[in-house]
């Protein structure tokens, strides 16, 4: 089984995306983790990728094609996998799609994770950060003993820059313009399965779980 999981900024996709790798022993490509990896590796790709992500623009397909392909290609493909933060627009999805025919696969779900604009921002404007060790709380969904401590470390915890409300909205935008032609498609093709995020972390995926295997 292959999967996208797609879902703003907040909406609580990485965990869903743990529980959903465990549960089916699926490949998780985590797409920000490899680009950060292959940033600090002697790939030939390595200067490049870096600048992007210094200046927190997105990767250009080209490169995101390359290392999408030489990655996936790596891996058992009978096992499915899992993708998360790729594919990013259209042009990504439909190379991705033509990758899997490459080895007579193909995407069976595009799971998105939905949560309003003013919940994205809410959960995002509570988190906070520790100075010392990195460690990220949340003063609602995971808070800290003290909110401005670091339980692990006794750090002090701050706000990111991008974790202020008017760089979260911008965050949002951009997630919704590169998304909205990917669900579209999904759509179409029948694949998109549409899940309240606004819930509890198990009601989430129990719904997802009952729901990926009607078709
Ligand atoms: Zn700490």
């Amino acid at each position: 089984m292959n999967i996208i999981l797609l879902g703003p900024q907040g909406s609580g996709k990485g965990t869903q995306a743990d529980l959903l790798v465990q549960k089916y022993g699926l490949n998780y490509v985590e797409m920000g983790k490899i680009l950060r990896s292959i940033a600090e590796s002697d790939n030939q790709h390595a200067k490049t990728v870096k600048e992007y992500l210094n200046k927190g623009d997105l990767v250009p397909d080209e490169f995101v094609r390359l290392i999408a392909w030489d990655h996936i290609n790596k891996q058992d493909k009978e096992k499915g996998f899992l993708f998360d933060g790729y594919p990013r627009g259209l042009a990504q999805y439909d190379h991705l799609k033509d990758m899997l025919m490459k080895f007579g696969k193909k995407i069976d779900w595009v799971v998105y994770l939905y949560i309003s604009p003013e919940e994205s921002i809410r959960r995002l404007s509570a988190r906070r950060t520790c100075e010392k060790c990195g460690e990220i709380f949340n003063l609602v969904t995971n808070p800290p003993k003290n909110p401005e401590v670091c339980d692990k470390c006794g750090g002090k915890l701050t706000q990111r820059e991008d974790d202020q409300p008017e760089a979260i909205k911008r965050r949002l935008e951009l997630f919704g313009e590169r998304t909205k032609q990917i669900l579209e498609k999904a759509k179409q093709e029948g694949v998109l399965l549409e899940i309240d995020g606004e819930r509890a972390i198990d009601k989430i995926h129990e719904d997802i779980v009952d729901k990926l295997w009607i078709k």
